[in-house]
C-alpha cells in the first residue's frame, strides 16, 4: 500500500487549508475558501499523470465507474463484457446501472483477453466493462481491435492501475471514459475517493452532471443551477480530495520506487525453477503495485502458500481462496440475493451464473500468487523476502515427488 506509507505532512497540510476555511464542500463559497479548491486541484493532478484531458473526482471508485457505465450510455438490459477477476465493485457496477453483466475469460495477463471477449459477444452485446488488475494492463491491441471490430463501447475500470500505461497511453484512456480508486489500498489514497477520466467532453460533462444531482455548474446561485438531467451524490468531500491531491504528488516517486523493487524482485525469483509471472503487456507502463507470480498449476500454488504461512511469510494474496476479488466466492451474485429487485432480475440474466464454465481464468487464478509492493522497501528485506519466496516455492515442488 504506498501511498499509506509515505503519509505525513504533505497530507496534513492540504487538510488544515480545508480546515481553516471550514469549506468542506468543493461547490459554492468560493469567496471563503482563501483560494482552495482540493477537488479542482486533485483533479489537475490526476491529469498531469495521466495526460487526460478531463479527470472528475468522486466519492469511490465505485462510483466512479458507475459514473463511467451511465456517461458512456450504458443503462437497462445492455448486456456488457466484465472479468470474473476484479473487486466486487465492477459487477456491481454493471448491475446497479441496470445492464446486464456477461462473464469472459482472463489470460495471464490476468485481464479480460481479446479471446475470451470474442466468444462471449452476442448481438445483445453494448460494452465491454474492462478491468486493469494488478496494477498492470490489459493487452490494449488485441482488445481495441476486438472493441472496434463489433463497434462496442469500451469502459475502464482502472481501479487499481493509477498511473499505469500502454504504450504511452494511460489505461482509462482508451475507451469512453475510465475510473481509478484512491481507497485505501490503492497506490495512492484519498482515504475514500475516485477519479474519472475522459478525453471526450461531452462524457465528461455527463459525469459532471450526474455525479451531482444533475446540477450544470454554471453560475453562482447553486440552488438556482439548470439540470439538464437527473444524477445522485457522488461528490467527493474537499477532506478528502485534499489527502488525495498530497498522495497523487506523490505518485511519480511511488512509481519509480515500486518498479525498481519489482525489477529487484522479479530477477532474484526468476532464478527459481517452477516461478513464472503474469504477463505485462507493457513493462514500462507497470504501476508496479503487485508482483505477480504464477506457479506450474494450482496444487503447487495452494502447496506454496500453506508453506509460506508456515514460515510467516507475508504481504501476499491468494485470489483463488482467500479474498473477495475472484468469482468463485461471489455467491451472492450467483444466487442474485440483492436487496431489492435490480433490472437484471426482471429481464432474465444472459447466463447462468451459478454454472459458469471459465477454465482459463479457474486455472491463471489457481497458479495466481500476489505480493503487494512496498515503496519504502530496503534492499535486504527485499533480498530476504525473495529468498523466503524461493525457499517456500521449491518445498511445495518438490513435495510433489516426496
Ligand atoms: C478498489 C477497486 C474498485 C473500487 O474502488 P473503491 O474506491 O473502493 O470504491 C473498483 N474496481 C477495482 C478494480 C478496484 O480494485
Amino acid at each position: 500500500m504506498p501511498g499509506t506509507e509515505l503519509f505525513g505532512a504533505e497530507e496534513r497540510k492540504e487538510v488544515n487549508d480545508v480546515m481553516d476555511s471550514g469549506i468542506l464542500i468543493r461547490y459554492t463559497n468560493d469567496h471563503l475558501r482563501n483560494g482552495h479548491f482540493k477537488a479542482k486541484e486533485f483533479e489537475a493532478e490526476v491529469c498531469k499523470i495521466t495526460k487526460a484531458n478531463y479527470a472528475h473526482a468522486m466519492s469511490s471508485g465505485s462510483t466512479a465507474v458507475a459514473t463511467a457505465l451511465a456517461a458512456a450510455g450504458i443503462g437497462t438490459g445492455d448486456e456488457v463484457i466484465v472479468p470474473p477477476f476484479t473487486f466486487i465493485a465492477t459487477i456491481e457496477a454493471v448491475l446497479f446501472v441496470g445492464a446486464l453483466p456477461v462473464f469472459a475469460e482472463i489470460d495471464e495477463t490476468l485481464c479480460l483477453s481479446a479471446e475470451g471477449l470474442k466468444k462471449a459477444i452476442t448481438p445483445k452485446t453494448k460494452g465491454i466493462c474492462l478491468v486493469h488488475m494488478c496494477g498492470a494492463m490489459a493487452d490494449m491491441d488485441a482488445i481495441m481491435k476486438v472493441v472496434n471490430d463489433h463497434k462496442l463501447i469500451l469502459v475502464e475500470d482502472a481501479g487499481q492501475a493509477f498511473a499505469a500505461s500502454y504504450k504511452g497511453t494511460a489505461v482509462g484512456l482508451f475507451g469512453k471514459a475510465g475510473s481509478f480508486s484512491f481507497d485505501y489500498f490503492k497506490i495512492a489514497t484519498a482515504g475514500e475517493g475516485g477519479v474519472l477520466v475522459t478525453n471526450d467532453e461531452a462524457t465528461y460533462k455527463i459525469a459532471d452532471v450526474y455525479s451531482d444531482h444533475g446540477h450544470d455548474h454554471v453560475g453562482t446561485n447553486r440552488g438556482m443551477e439548470n439540470h439538464p438531467m437527473l444524477g445522485f451524490n457522488y461528490r467527493i468531500s474537499e477532506l478528502h480530495a485534499a489527502v488525495g491531491l498530497a498522495q497523487t504528488r506523490k505518485v511519480p516517486y511511488i512509481l519509480k520506487k515500486n518498479r525498481d523493487h519489482k525489477a529487484f524482485l522479479t530477477n532474484e525469483l526468476s532464478k527459481t525453477p517452477g516461478i513464472s509471472f503474469s504477463k505485462i503487456c507493457d513493462t514500462a507502463g507497470d504501476s508496479a503495485t503487485f508482483l505477480n507470480i504464477l506457479l506450474p498449476d494450482t496444487e503447487s500454488a495452494k502447496r506454496t502458500v500453506d508453506e509460506m504461512n508456515k514460515a510467516g511469510v507475508a504481504g501476499f494474496n491468494y485470489w483463488f481462496l482467500n479474498m473477495y476479488h475472484f468469482i468463485n466466492q461471489w455467491d451472492h451474485i450467483k444466487e442474485l440475493r440483492t436487496a431489492s429487485k435490480l433490472p437484471v432480475q426482471v429481464l432474465g440474466a444472459p447466463q447462468d451464473y451459478k454454472n459458469l464454465s471459465l477454465p482459463k481464468s479457474q486455472e491463471v487464478i489457481g497458479r495466481l500468487i500476489s505480493f503487494g509492493i512496498r515503496c519504502t522497501w530496503t534492499e535486504a528485506e527485499m533480498k530476504n523476502l525473495a529468498s523466503n519466496i524461493s525457499a517456500c516455492v521449491t518445498k511445495a515442488l518438490t513435495a510433489v515427488h516426496a
